[in-house]
């Protein structure tokens, strides 16, 4: 009887393990495209679950970003790639647009008083021209929509713009358009 049984498996293993090979074969490509596949849509999915707030209230775009086309400069007198945006309000309060945790807290000559934030993902948030009371430093952990200062005229390269908010965003190291991350059509 058990020697019955072997037989069976081995007469069955004989007939069919190229089969049973194949089918494993199949079913291990299927679950390798199918992982890289969830791996691949994992990316844009998690950046989409990352909520960015607006860094300033009723505020208005007195310059966009441009990366291509370039812009006149009136303080400098010159035309330039504008790799931030410009937003002015009556509210002069500047918010974090995401949580995260201060970088930097400086003044550059062109830039005025600057805030870096760093965020998840690879994101950076930059807020220049601000007062020089700013209201976090190096190493807080700010959290998105928290008051971080106020817009002053600090920026010696935009001088002419007045009062207003000189504010970028980076992913992994380089500049990107916030255009594609704040939704400034609630602004
Ligand atoms: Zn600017």
């Amino acid at each position: 009887m058990e020697i019955e049984k072997k037989n069976r498996f081995v007469e069955f293993i004989k007939r069919y393990g190229m089969f049973v090979v194949v089918g494993l074969v199949i079913i291990a490509v299927a679950l390798t495209f199918t992982l890289i596949a969830a791996l691949g849509n994992s990316v844009p999915t998690s950046t989409n679950t990352l909520n960015f707030r607006l860094p300033m209230s009723e505020a208005s775009i007195i310059k966009d970003f441009s990366n291509t086309e370039l812009q006149k400069n009136e303080t400098l007198n010159q035309w330039e790639a504008h790799l931030y945006i410009d937003f002015a309000s009556e509210n002069p309060d500047v918010y974090a647009v995401l949580d995260g945790t201060v970088k930097s807290v400086e003044k550059i000559y062109l830039d005025g008083y600057t805030i870096t934030i760093r965020h998840s993902d690879g994101f950076e948030s930059i807020y220049s021209s601000l007062s020089e009371d700013t209201l976090v430093k190096e190493g807080d952990k700010v959290t998105a929509g928290q008051k971080i200062g106020t817009v002053d005229n600090t920026a010696n390269g935009e001088l002419k713009m007045g009062d207003h908010l000189h504010f970028a965003m980076k992913l992994n190291n380089n500049f990107v358009d916030p255009n594609n991350y704040l939704d400034l059509q609630e602004k």
